[in-house]
Parts: structure tokens; C-alpha cells; sequence
């Protein structure tokens, strides 16, 4: 199986990066009862490149443009196999010691490449920490909720308990659940055998009057993680300028925001900041929106999904300015930092307080070091976890920084090259300036041209893009995805949207 890797990794351009494969070609290839009797691993085998390569999207292939790129590299291959390989779960420090240990290690390694505050790692003294979350969705979800349950929890809690909580948390060891903030069950004896209980910091009554901010910008994710939280939601519309001449949210708006909807008696709990959006790579003021949040008591989650691993090179840091004001932060290796999905570290500014509000401590979880372990089953929705941090350290170790370092600069050498041929010509526009590898631009015309221009390059198949809409006007998105692109594909890119376009005005004209 590592020869083949291997040899699709050497032939990828050979291959097309959008296969032609139309919705339920696997009836024509895979029988519908499953085998009865073992099959012998040669005939398995040979069926791999029918079924799974000739019909799928290739995303480290040259000519893939869509999306954000997602990362991939042979020692991260290595930390996945070992991960399957030894099969550990790790729910609890007793379940996998050296899975907890090795993955508190590399968050801090991450957090320091790119410049996180000291506050963030595991090994500083203070209460804040890091773990890794699958996806930027899980963590969004996990901030949503932490946030939540810390705004129940200062809703229900006299000023007195908060008081305790603050004075009584530096004194206990990192990991300790505070008794004060521990999630706690309240029964209501309908049925002394089997009754209603509601957990305290989770009450459906009080989290009714909660209000999430977040730009027009933010991922779908953040959608889903306010829907599946079951609180309220105002979008703040951006607008376009500051320094990247991008997408951002006024801070001022957001304030508001925040007076009219305390003056309507809902409570402000939590502004999701996005760093790198995924529209246009655009960049939220972390500084003035962290102020404001530290203000007015509201958690402020940063999803940096695509545009954190740019931190790793010094001068790409003012993506994180102002990331100490932030709860929590997040971005994704995975995507641009040569680790393999999945891989999507999360920092929080105090990792015991999320850890208390989802606590749920059954008997067989139980062990006896869990007053100062870290337990990362408490941050996450599952209770299994895989051996992620194993991919971090042998990329690390057998990359280095400065290779990584390389790659991000070469990824926005070649979108900024892509961004200069779009700028010479007389049919397309840049949209906002290209960013980290992003580049976002539109034939000068309307949206109904653009929309066509996308489907004829999509159906064509030599390359793939997608495009993003922003307040109405439509464009196309061409991000730096894959290892192998070179400037020969650029122009080449740049040569079938050509022909594309001309296509597609052909048509507008007959
Ligand atoms: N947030 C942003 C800004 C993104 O661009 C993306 C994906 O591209 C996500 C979140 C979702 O990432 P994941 O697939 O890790 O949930």
C-alpha cells in the first residue's frame, strides 16, 4: 500500500483532477450485499485504482484550485499509519498516556511556531492550555458551547461564586475541576425513579435570551455550530478596506450591536472572529474586537482555519494581533502546515473552565490521576480520540520549520503571480487583492457571466475552482492547494479560463 501511495503520488498529473464519475457510479463497481466469505488482499487490491482513484476528486493534483488547499506529507502519512497501526483511544490520560502527553507537547510546539502568547501553552504556569480538535467546525462548536455555558453559568451564579471561582482557580493544579463551575445535574422528582434532570450550566431558559455575533464572512460552520447550540445569531455586515483591503467587520458596529441587544434584555455571550475567510481571506481586527468582547464579559473564539499556518513565518504574524484578547483560537494544519486531515489544534485562555462545564464523570471513565491530567474527552463531543499529535511531531521533526516556512512563501508567490496575470488583463478584475494564496477576481462584466464562466470551467475538467459570492456580486476563487503547482500551471490555469471565457461569450453573443 505505501508503493501505491507513492506511485499516485509521482503520477498525480497524469491524472485529471475532476474525475467524469457521475452520482451513484459505485452501483456499476461494488456489489450491493456485502461478501460472505474472505476475499484474497491481491483481488481487493486490484480494485482499489477502479473504484476509489478513477472516481475521485484529486486534491494535491496541479490543477486543483478549489476550495483552500488541505495538506499532505510523507511523515504525516507515517503518523497516521502508527495512529491506525496501534489502535489506542484516548478519552483519558489513563486510556493513552502518552497520546494525551505527546499531544499537550506538540499543540505547545504549534502555538509557539506561530506566535501564540505563552499564555496558550500547556507547559506555562497559568490556566491556559491547548488540545486537538478533528475539524475548525468542532472547535467552533466547542467555543459556541464553552461560551454558553459560561454565560449561563454568570447569569445563575451571584457575583459572590464568580468571586470565588476567580480567586480560588490560580491556587489549584491545571486540570482540577472546580467545584464551582463543574456542571451540575438538578433533578425534579416527578418520578423519584426515573426524573427530569437539567444541567445547570446547559438551561435551556436562560441560554433563550443569548446572542452570537459574527461577521457576514464566517464559514458555514459557524452557522451550524449557533444552530446545534440553539441560541440567536446576528450576522454583522463588512465592509471592505484596512490595510488587506479586505472583508472585515467594523468594530464599532459590533458595539452597537451589542447596546441595542442588552437595551431588548438578550444577553451578548460570545463574537466568533474569523481570521482568513473563506469567501475572500479576508481578516477581522482581533485587537479592537477582542477589547470590546473582554468588556462586555462575551467569549471571543478566533477560527483561523486556513490562514493560521501563514503565523508560522514571522512576517505573516499580524494575522494573530491581538490573539491574547481572544478564549480560544483555532486554525487547521491540516490545511496549509503538511499535516494530513485531520489535525485542528484549539487553544483555550483557560482550558479547566471549558473542561468543567461538559463534564461528565461516569464511573467506568473515572481514574485516580484526574484531579491534574488533562482528560480531553471533556473539550470535544466524542468520547474517542485518535492519535493525531503523532502526525505534528514527525512533520516537525523530519520537515522543520523552515521547509514549512518554504512552502507558505511559495504558495503566495504563485497566487500572487496568478493575482499580476488577472490584473494585466483587460476581461477580469481582482475582486480584493489576492491574500496568503487566495486570489478572488470576475470577468468585468455581471454575475450571470461569472456564474457560466465557473460551470464551463468546471465542466471542462482540466482544472477546478469554485466560486465565492460576497453581498451579492459573484466571483471566482483561485487558491493555492497543491505542493506540485509550479508557475507552468499558473499559466496554464490562466490559459483554460481563457478559452473558457471565450467560450462562454461565444454564447452571450449567438
Ligand atoms: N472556517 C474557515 C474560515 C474555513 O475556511 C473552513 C474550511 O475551509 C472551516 C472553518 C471548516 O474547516 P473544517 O473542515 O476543519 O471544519
Amino acid at each position: 500500500m505505501i508503493d501505491f501511495v507513492a506511485k499516485y503520488w509521482e503520477t498525480l498529473p497524469d491524472r485529471q483532477a475532476l474525475s467524469d464519475c457521475k452520482p451513484g457510479f459505485i452501483w456499476d463497481l461494488v456489489p450491493k450485499e456485502p461478501p460472505k466469505s474472505p476475499e484474497s488482499w491481491d483481488k481487493i487490491f486490484a480494485d482499489i485504482e477502479k473504484v476509489v482513484l478513477e472516481n475521485n476528486t484529486h486534491w494535491h493534483h496541479p490543477h486543483f484550485f478549489a476550495y483552500f488547499a488541505t495538506a499532505c506529507s510523507y511523515p504525516s502519512i507515517m503518523g497516521d499509519i502508527l495512529s491506525g497501526g496501534i489502535a489506542s483511544i484516548g478519552f483519558s490520560w489513563k486510556s493513552s498516556p502518552s497520546m494525551t502527553e505527546l499531544e499537550m507537547a506538540c499543540v505547545d510546539w504549534v502555538a509557539q511556531s506561530i506566535g501564540l502568547p505563552n499564555l496558550f501553552l500547556n507547559s506555562d504556569e497559568g490556566p491556559g492550555g491547548g488540545m486537538i480538535q478533528s475539524t475548525a467546525s468542532d472547535a467552533t462548536y466547542v467555543a459556541i458551547l464553552s461560551a454558553r455555558a459560561r454565560a449561563v453559568a454568570n447569569y445563575k451564579a451571584s457575583s459572590k461564586v464568580a468571586w470565588l471561582y476567580s480567586t480560588v482557580s490560580k491556587a489549584l493544579p491545571k486540570f482540577s475541576l472546580k467545584e464551582v463551575l463543574k456542571t451540575k445535574p438538578t433533578e425534579y422528582a416527578v418520578d423519584e425513579e426515573d426524573p427530569i434532570i437539567t444541567f445547570e450550566n446547559h438551561d435551556a431558559s436562560v441560554i433563550a435570551k443569548l446572542v452570537a455575533y459574527c461577521s457576514d464572512q464566517v464559514h458555514s460552520s459557524v452557522d451550524k455550530g449557533i444552530m446545534l447550540a440553539g441560541v440567536k445569531m446576528r450576522k454583522l455586515k463588512s465592509v471592505v478596506g484596512g490595510p488587506l483591503n479586505n472583508y472585515f467587520v467594523e468594530p464599532a458596529r459590533l458595539e452597537a450591536a451589542i447596546k441595542e441587544d442588552r437595551s431588548r434584555g438578550f444577553i451578548p455571550f460570545i463574537y466568533v472572529a474569523t481570521v482568513g475567510t473563506t469567501n475572500t481571506c479576508g481578516v477581522e481586527m482581533l485587537r479592537p474586537i477582542g477589547e470590546i468582547c473582554n468588556r462586555e464579559n462575551m467569549w471571543l473564539h478566533v477560527d483561523s482555519a486556513y490562514a493560521g499556518s501563514f503565523a508560522l513565518c514571522p512576517e505573516y504574524r499580524y494575522l494573530i494581533d491581538g490573539v491574547e484578547l481572544a478564549d480560544s483560537f483555532n486554525f487547521n494544519p491540516h490545511k496549509a502546515m503538511q499535516i494530513n486531515f485531520d489535525c485542528s489544534p484549539m487553544w483555550f485562555k483557560d482550558i479547566k473552565e471549558a473542561t468543567c462545564y461538559f463534564n461528565v464523570d461516569a464511573e467506568y471513565l473515572k481514574h485516580e490521576h484526574q484531579a491534574v491530567a488533562a482528560d480531553y474527552r471533556h473539550l470535544q463531543i466524542a468520547l474517542g480520540r485518535r492519535f493525531r499529535s503523532l502526525k505534528i511531531w514527525f512533520v516537525f521533526r523530519a520537515l522543520g520549520i523552515e521547509y514549512i516556512q518554504g512552502t507558505l512563501r511559495e504558495r503566495v508567490k504563485l497566487g500572487d503571480e496568478f493575482a499580476e496575470l488577472i490584473e494585466k488583463d483587460d476581461d477580469f478584475e481582482l475582486f480584493v487583492p489576492a491574500h496568503v494564496g487566495l486570489v478572488c477576481f470576475r470577468h468585468k462584466s455581471d454575475n450571470e457571466t461569472n456564474d457560466k464562466l465557473v460551470a464551463v470551467i468546471n465542466n471542462d475538467h482540466r482544472i477546478h475552482i469554485v466560486p465565492g459570492k460576497v453581498h451579492g456580486t459573484l466571483f471566482l476563487r483561485l487558491a493555492i492547494c497543491s505542493l506540485s503547482t509550479t508557475s507552468k500551471d499558473i499559466h496554464y490555469a490562466y490559459k483554460v479560463i481563457k478559452e473558457c471565457l471565450s467560450k462562454v461569450l461565444q454564447a452571450k453573443n449567438n
